[in-house]
């Protein structure tokens, strides 16, 4: 069968940016498995996985706006240790998340990560490590199957790669 709505897919993938740096890859015998047309996984590929099958391979371009977002250099911030709440200071440390209103658009809530410190302030961005990238994926589909009518009601795949439930 073909990828189609709600098809589960098995796939080995490798993503370089178009500059040609590795970004990332699946692991030997653990293909990455999604549930195609939920946004499991980002949208440029998502559309281009559609109508393929197993054991076809793919290569195919995706602008940031189609995978991880513009790079957007507002969300790149210096904040003043004293803006969050005492209790929350120590924990302000690279790799620390938290979510925020984006500076300019007060409806949206983005996720920001300290990336460094300074004595009173913290470097902070809310940009994704991959904004602003056009990505080139190399993708092998491994395996396509209909999703059980569980897996549609969870809407997530259950079993290897996917979700185990006790
Ligand atoms: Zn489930």
């Amino acid at each position: 069968m073909s990828i189609t709505q709600d098809s589960v897919v098995s796939f080995h993938y490798t993503v370089a940016t178009a500059e040609g740096e590795h970004v990332d890859k699946s692991e030997e015998g653990q293909p990455l498995v999604y549930m195609h047309g939920h946004g499991q996984i980002v949208p440029g590929l998502e559309s281009a996985m559609a109508g393929h099958a197993v054991g076809e391979h793919i290569d195919t371009t995706v602008a940031p706006a189609e995978a991880y977002g513009e790079y957007e250099e507002a969300l790149d911030l210096q904040v003043p240790l004293e803006v969050f709440p005492v209790a929350v200071r120590a924990q302000i440390t690279p790799g620390f998340s938290f979510k925020a209103v984006h500076p300019t658009e007060a409806e949206r809530e983005v996720v920001f990560t300290v990336h460094g410190l300074e004595a009173d302030k913290a470097f902070v961005s809310g940009n994704h490590p991959l904004a602003g990238k056009t990505l080139q994926f190399s993708i092998d589909v491994v395996a396509v199957r209909a999703a059980s009518a569980e897996e549609l009601s969870h809407g997530h795949v259950h079993g290897p790669g996917g979700h185990h439930h006790h």
